[in-house]
């Protein structure tokens, strides 16, 4: 039966949709464990309204992403979920608490997923994109994206871009499994946000791959010739899958489902293209 933990979670959860239980629960101890840090989970959006727009249109502040209505908003880092209702311009806005004392808010959301109180890890959907003009949680939108910024602990309001880094980088590492040929916690993230991005996944982004995260990986692998179940157990045919898209990215070795070094450094080198950062 379910771990002491799995209880708590599915309790915090309980106005949860079914599917995205499942999300949430993924990654099971780590879920629960404070934050490594964040990510920038929307690199796969064009920027519709920069920092210095808000600033200029009388806004504290914000970056805007175009993206269709109903968009999987992924946490950019762990923390406490909280939702605020038609909250004013910014409409249905979702923010979370994370453990270093900063907040992430989200808003113009067109359905919240969680309830109040509801831990999640990084790369956790807390909610669905909206902004459509007019739509009940849409505010003072005109017209589909997702505005996201973050306040620091003594309440400023921050571009998330310029804190993580990077200046509107991505903020995954490139991961050494490329060199070294080792698989580490880096090059699952990578994987992970890869899958997020084109494969539907909605675990965490925690570089732990568990059944969902392997799923994900066997749809991955579909075009490159794999027609096993999508079960989220890899046996030698879904890795043999693995080992043809690496052998678009530089592996020269048998295609047998055994993955050794040099099959682990043709797939980092897929996974360390600066689109899924
Ligand atoms: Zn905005």
């Amino acid at each position: 039966m379910a771990s002491e933990g799995i209880s708590r979670r599915t309790l915090l959860s309980g106005t949860v949709a079914a599917g995205v239980v499942t999300a949430v629960g993924v990654g099971a101890g780590s879920a629960l464990a404070a934050p490594a840090g964040f990510y920038h989970p929307f690199t796969g959006y064009p920027i519709t309204g920069t920092w210095q727009d808000h600033l200029n249109s009388g806004s504290l502040g914000g970056i805007d992403f175009g993206m269709g209505v109903g968009t999987n908003l992924p946490a950019c880092g762990g923390g406490v979920v909280t939702n605020i209702p038609y909250n004013g311009t910014g409409g249905h806005t979702v923010t979370i608490q994370h453990d270093n004392g900063y907040r992430t808010q989200y808003m113009h959301l067109s359905q919240f997923l969680l309830g109040n109180g509801t831990r999640v890890a990084m790369g956790a959907v807390v909610g669905l994109s909206g902004g459509a003009v007019g739509a009940p949680g849409s505010g003072s939108s005109t017209g589909p994206h997702l505005h996201w910024h973050m306040i620091n602990p003594s309440g400023t309001r921050i571009n998330p871009l310029d804190f993580m880094g990077g200046g509107g980088g991505g903020g995954l590492p490139k991961t050494t499994t490329e060199q070294d040929g080792v698989p580490g916690p880096i090059m699952w993230k990578r994987a992970q946000n890869w899958l997020r991005i084109e494969q539907g996944y909605t675990g965490p982004i925690d570089g732990v791959p568990g059944v969902n995260t392997y799923a994900a990986l066997q749809r991955g692998v579909r075009g490159y010739g794999y027609t096993g179940p999508i079960d989220g157990v890899m046996g030698p045919n879904s890795w043999a899958g693995v080992q043809r898209l690496a052998s678009h990215w530089g592996y020269t070795g048998p295609i047998d489902g055994v993955m050794g070094p040099n099959s682990w450094r043709g797939f980092a080198r897929f996974l360390n293209q600066d689109k899924y950062n």
